[in-house]
């Protein structure tokens, strides 16, 4: 077979030997540029409250935190945290002191439900939890301790000046992250990314900036994109290893957004496709002044190539830098850098630093040419380590060359640039959010009055996808729509929700019992079968 290698066109960034001991947090303080703690610049501001940390007293808060979590609880390298928190100041600590120790950080969604988090517990099997009081009876803590975030105990130890940092010697190839992804099948599973992962991403964005120092104002970042996704987590080390503000938004909503944008001179924003296609349909942007917002990136989920066209006609001087990527990649896999790469709407711009793709003719194994549509495969200093305590899920997702196969479907233009056509897995993504449909279908089949489901991504204008089932009614059955909606939405996540029912006399299934998704998601669409 002939192998068709795609390989980066950006300048290839040299990496810290791989055998030197490297914490992300050490990495990414290394970087912070001395005036960032000199000047007094704020790191991290509460949009709410407008309470503030500035860069100086984050590094002491990171020593002191690391310091006590060491004697207090304690903590040792290997130890996983499990995080169960919306936003706040507390996360960029909390993260940087855990890493710097050599403590896995396992962040979930704060929506979880009870059920949900049983499962990531099972997976992570953490030592601890941190949780805000509110979230903390959530979490199924039979041998471990959970320590609230909004607490005298907790803020002690932001605070403890007493105690040194013992020194850990933390490996670059450690186990930094497990983020939860339910990948290309089936339920969630932990994706663990390395210190090294990270390093290489933070790496690719530093050495790339994308003007000189001196024209550029002091970059501010709105952030409400959440830290527990690979997105949200790689931004926030990105912009503290540039010495950024970043303004956090707890609870997203539309008009507080403007708001803040007009008062903190936000700069840049990465956002998730759902927040253009708002913003070009606003009517009240235009009671705001956005004049400092130079830059959105756009990721998570497919940006559309008409949202894109009418968003640069309605605010020609806002540049969207689309990217693409996963979890399992560690976020960035490709992206668009500059303006003329931005001008390239419908794709996902090009390979990000150090990572080579294939392009894979899934019938036949043949790695393709440009122009040819088939998945993507992956492969670089990013990408994730495995599934945590998943051999199987493991060897299916990562060959023994190292490639990822990432089940999307796609190709590149003679140019670089990649272009996803459809999603081969079976994710869907609804306003960027993960929602495995094995999840839903295994919800489902525990319902006496249902025979047999399948739960498929349906097009939304807003939403992206929203998750469609087909339902296959037990004999003598009567069961309707909202009785199916509903009996899920008590047992998952608000964004899990099925939004849509059909009824249907058998799924359609493979020899192997697999379910045709493909052939649903037609029918769905033909025969635009009512709710
Ligand atoms: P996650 O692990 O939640 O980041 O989900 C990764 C998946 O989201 C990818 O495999 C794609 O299917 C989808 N995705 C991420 N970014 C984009 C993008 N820019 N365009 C299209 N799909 C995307």
């Amino acid at each position: 077979l002939h192998s068709r290698t795609f390989h980066s066109l950006r300048p290839n960034i040299p990496l810290p030997p791989p055998s030197q001991p490297l914490s992300l947090t050490e990495y990414a303080l290394s970087l912070l540029p001395a005036e960032a703690t000199a000047t007094g610049t704020s790191a991290f501001i509460d949009a709410a409250t407008g309470r503030h940390v500035t860069y100086s007293v984050f590094l002491q808060q990171v020593k002191s935190l690391a310091s006590s979590l060491q004697s207090l609880t304690p903590l040792a390298k290997g130890h996983v945290a499990l995080i169960l928190t919306p936003t706040s100041l507390h996360v960029p600590v909390l993260y940087f002191a855990l890493l710097s120790i050599g403590v896995t950080v396992a962040p979930a969604n704060p929506l979880s439900s009870q059920s949900e988090l049983t499962h990531l517990v099972r997976l992570a099997k953490p030592a601890i939890a941190f949780a805000t009081s509110a979230l903390a009876p959530r979490i199924p803590s039979l041998r471990f301790r959970t320590i609230p975030l909004d607490s005298s105990l907790f803020d002690s130890m932001l605070h403890n000046t007493n105690g040194d940092v013992k020194k850990v010697e933390v490996s670059q190839s450690d186990t930094a992250t497990i983020l939860f992804s339910s990948g290309t099948t089936g339920r969630v599973k932990g994706v663990e990314l390395t210190h090294r992962n990270f390093i290489a991403v933070i790496a690719g964005f530093y050495n790339l900036k994308r003007v000189p120092e001196e024209e550029e104002e002091h970059p501010v970042s709105l952030f409400f994109v959440p830290l527990f996704h690979v997105f949200g987590f790689f931004m926030l080390v990105r912009a503290v290893s540039l010495g950024e503000t970043l303004v956090f938004m707890q609870r997203f909503d539309f008009e507080g957004m403007l708001k803040a944008v007009e008062r903190y001179r936000i700069t840049y924003m990465p956002v998730s496709p759902p927040l253009i296609v708002a913003l070009s349909k606003s009517e009240l942007v235009k009671k705001y002044d956005l004049s400092s917002l130079r830059f959105l990136g756009s990721g998570g989920a497919p940006l559309g190539k008409d949202v894109a066209e009418d968003f640069a006609t309605k605010f020609p001087n806002i540049e969207i830098s689309e990217g693409y990527g996963l979890t399992e990649s560690g976020g960035g896999a490709a992206r668009m850098l500059g303006p003329d790469e931005s001008k390239r709407h419908g794709s996902v711009g090009r390979l990000a630093e150090n990572m080579e793709a294939k392009i894979v003719d899934p019938a036949t194994g043949e790695s393709l040419p440009p122009g040819k549509k088939g998945e993507l495969w992956l492969r670089g200093a990013s990408i994730m380590k495995g599934y945590v305590g998943d051999e199987k899920a493991t060897a299916e997702t990562l060959d023994s060359e190292g490639w990822l196969k990432t089940g999307d479907l796609c190709y590149f233009d003679s140019d670089g640039y990649l272009y996803i056509v459809d999603r081969l897995k079976e994710l869907i993504k609804y306003k960027a959010y993960q929602v495995p449909p094995a999840e839903l279908e295994q919800i489902l089949l525990t319902n006496p009055e249902i025979a047999d489901a399948a739960v498929i991504p349906y097009p939304d204008e807003e939403a992206g996808q929203i998750p469609m089932a087909f339902i296959v009614r037990k004999p003598g059955s009567n069961i309707t729509a909202d009785q199916v909606m509903e009996f899920v939405a008590k047992q998952v996540s608000p964004y899990k929700k099925i939004r849509r029912v059909s009824f249907i006399n058998s799924i359609p299934k493979s020899q192997a019992g697999k379910i045709l998704r493909r052939e649903l998601v037609d029918y769905a669409l033909s025969s635009g079968s009512s709710k």
